[in-house]
């Protein structure tokens, strides 16, 4: 696909994406693209509204995609920012992307994107706690003003274990790993759903009869996520090989802590429907800025191939 420079949504991505940034990045594709929905599908523990950019008119069929569970993981955020601008650049201009003529795919699917569900998490590990509420809690719960490997929401607990599934078995693993309370990551919190980020993501997926394949997406490690616990959703296989396909990423089976609580996991336990944990990127987290043109080049495929396998 050719672009010329006006063409380009403003997700260049030259800076890491906190709050501001996401904020003015889903502004800048609303008025650019009166077709894009711009919503908020929840507010963190801290107030910040958690928006959700939605395109289509699929009634029976809808794809989300969500990330940045993970404090130090905002680069799936630029990953989705781009994707969704992408996408809306291609129904524009009638566009085929990938053989996919994505206006005709858009008018029996939806395709929800929420590119930062831990919106709280991600401005602490960008900016720290200095001009936070609950600085003098989020100080004690991490030991240390170096809030650089933060994961959690603004009240310690790892979105992504938050999830009711297997929650009650993964309470006595994280026991025995010494995690009692809220922290920079792995606490699962007082119980599920506990965590607005994650209430409402789940009342959303719950009474949204229109979404039928929930993606993921965290770093590092390139690879993909399809089961849990040992069990998969139906056509889950297929896609996840048609996914590992596009992207070159391996197929793996979720292991260990890594196996309970997660949205994947609940998706596939309590929805039915195929879901992936798709771990962008390699190296150490949080992955630098200037990885991103490379992981979104691998992954651009998959992304925009996913609906038409839900
Ligand atoms: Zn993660």
């Amino acid at each position: 696909m050719t672009e010329s420079k006006n063409e380009r949504t403003m997700i260049e991505c030259g800076a890491p994406v906190d709050y501001e940034n996401l904020m003015n990045s889903a502004q800048a594709l609303s008025d650019r693209y009166p077709f894009l929905s711009v919503t908020y599908m929840g507010t963190s523990i801290l107030g910040r509204g958690i928006p959700m950019l939605s395109i289509g008119e699929g009634r029976q069929k809808g794809v989300m995609y969500v990330g940045c569970h993970h404090g130090m993981e905002w680069i799936t955020s630029a990953v989705l920012l781009k994707f969704i601008g992408e996408l809306c650049e291609s129904v524009l201009h009638g566009r085929k992307t990938y053989g996919i003529n994505t206006a005709h795919m858009l008018r029996s699917r939806t395709v929800h994107v929420i590119p930062q569900l831990n919106v709280d998490g991600a401005n602490i590990q960008i900016h720290g706690a200095e001009d936070c509420i609950l600085r003098e809690r989020l100080l004690s719960m991490n030991g240390s003003e170096d809030f650089s490997h933060w994961q959690a929401n603004a009240r310690g607990v790892d979105l992504n274990h938050n999830y009711d599934a297997g929650f009650y078995e993964y309470k006595k693993i994280e026991a025995e790993a010494g995690i009692l309370g809220g922290c920079a990551t792995r606490f699962s919190g007082e119980s599920p759903e506990s965590e607005p980020e994650v209430a409402s993501l789940c009342s959303l997926l719950r009474f949204s009869s229109d979404i039928s394949m929930v993606l993921t997406l965290h770093s590092q490690g390139e690879e993909i996520y399809y089961s849990s616990g040992g069990m998969t959703a139906p056509k889950s296989v297929a896609a996840a090989r048609v996914l590992s396909r596009l992207s070159g990423y391996k197929l793996e089976e979720a292991e260990g802590m890594a196996s309970y609580g997660g949205l994947t996991d609940w998706c596939i336990r309590s929805l039915n429907i195929p879901s992936f944990t798709i771990e962008c990127g390699k190296g150490e987290n949080p992955l630098p800025i200037s990885d991103f043109p490379d992981i979104y080049s691998r992954l651009r495929e998959a992304l925009f191939t996913a609906p038409i396998l839900s």
